[in-house]
């Protein structure tokens, strides 16, 4: 391993160490008027409302909190966290693109990720001019290259932002808790902002890496998880990151003033308030799982199903083109993710109905 290209934590405020870009610390963020004025009054004439009220009997003509607080205190209780600890943003995607304007200046900054992954990360970074600097992942069996990720932190001092997801996108495997730990010290300690992806750890067997005892080794962490996947509301848009309260305050500081509508906050505070039914999607997505991996390696045409710790299963088929074709005429649609594993489909975990559908046609295939 190469040398360190500089050291960060020695005696530094912890301000100094987030891979803040530098303009943004002369930056005053606009100032919406629910923070002008945060008390009690019964006549509201500050921000410009409508008095009348308009459609749904007046129920929309106020803004929203614009900083979600009570969706920040259930997921701070659910998760373990300080609720200064918590952002929540209009769905991953958006916190995604938020750390990037956060972190990243055009044309000079780069982000390290190992493809293939999440294809969003890619597409954010291009949307700001920023390259990518791509250790692909490793083997026939897709292995995190964690020394070489660790390696490029400590050589190339434009690198500001490592994107990890775990369970990987579309690989579909957790990495270890230990890598996850190593890439984010190093990463700390080079003023890299590592962001780690949790959209599926609800289904993979190792706990989130979200914890506040984190951040005194790794205070460049950001966990990012969402409502999308396991707790079933992809259609709310609502993603979070959890990180150091420091670097939660920066991500306030840019992020759009009113960015989560009311009743999609409502709605997410209504599901996170009964996790009784995340379990219960839990637990038929890893019994349906384990019956698509017991019978998928068996059928004609199927080369390798790969391990996973999330609800999709990618697997790779003698005639993956033809076969996608094939199910699409029986109503099916699966992923075609070719472009990024050879052979390969990415089929979603379906109910058992839906399964024996997709088992059905796919036996019935003979190209
Ligand atoms: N991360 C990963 C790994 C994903 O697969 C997805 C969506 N498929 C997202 C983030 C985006 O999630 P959201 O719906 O919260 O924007």
């Amino acid at each position: 391993m190469t040398k360190q290209r500089n050291s960060h934590l020695g005696g530094h405020l912890a301000s100094d160490i987030f891979p803040i870009r530098k303009h943004l610390h002369k930056l005053k963020p606009y100032r919406n008027a629910r923070q002008d004025f945060e008390g009690q009054a019964s006549i509201w004439l500050d921000a410009n409302e409508n008095a009348w009220g308009g459609a749904h009997q007046g129920a929309y003509r106020r803004y929203p909190d614009p900083f979600s607080r009570d969706v920040r205190q259930e997921l701070a209780s659910l998760k373990g966290v300080s609720a200064d600890a918590i952002f929540v943003g209009h769905g991953s995607d958006e916190v995604i693109d938020i750390l990037v304007r956060l972190t990243c200046d055009p044309a000079s900054s780069k982000i390290l990720l190992s493809s293939p992954t999440y294809g969003m990360m890619a597409v954010s970074a291009a949307i700001h001019g920023v390259e990518c600097v791509d250790i692909p992942l490793q083997g026939a069996d897709y292995q995190l290259p964690v020394d070489a990720l660790i390696d490029a932190m400590y050589q190339d001092p434009s690198i500001r932002m490592v994107y990890v997801c775990s369970p990987n996108n579309p690989t579909g495997t957790q990495w270890s808790t230990q890598d996850c730990q190593r890439l984010a010290k190093v990463a700390s300690e080079q003023g890299i902002m590592m962001l780690l992806d949790e959209a599926y750890i609800d289904y993979a067997p190792r706990p989130s890496m979200a914890m506040d005892s984190f951040w005194g080794e790794m205070p460049t962490l950001v966990v990012m998880q969402t409502l999308s996947k396991a707790w079933g509301q992809a259609a709310l848009r609502i993603g979070w990151a959890i990180a150091h309260p420091e670097f939660i305050d920066w991500m306030d500081k840019i992020k759009p003033p009113y960015s989560i509508a009311k009743p999609v906050q409502s709605l997410a505070l209504d599901t996170l308030k009964d996790p009784s039914l995340l379990q219960k999607t839990i637990a038929s997505t890893h019994t349906e799982r384990a019956r698509l991996l017991a019978e998928l390696p068996g059928l004609q045409g199927v080369i390798h199903v790969f391990p996973t710790d999330a609800n999709f299963i990618l697997f790779r088929h003698s005639h993956a083109e033809q076969l996608y074709h094939w199910l699409t005429t029986h109503g099916i649609v699966v992923r075609d993710r070719r472009h990024e594993v050879s052979d390969a489909l990415r089929v979603t975990i379906g109910t058992a109905d839906e399964n024996n559908a997709f088992l059905d046609a796919l036996k019935s295939f003979n190209p």
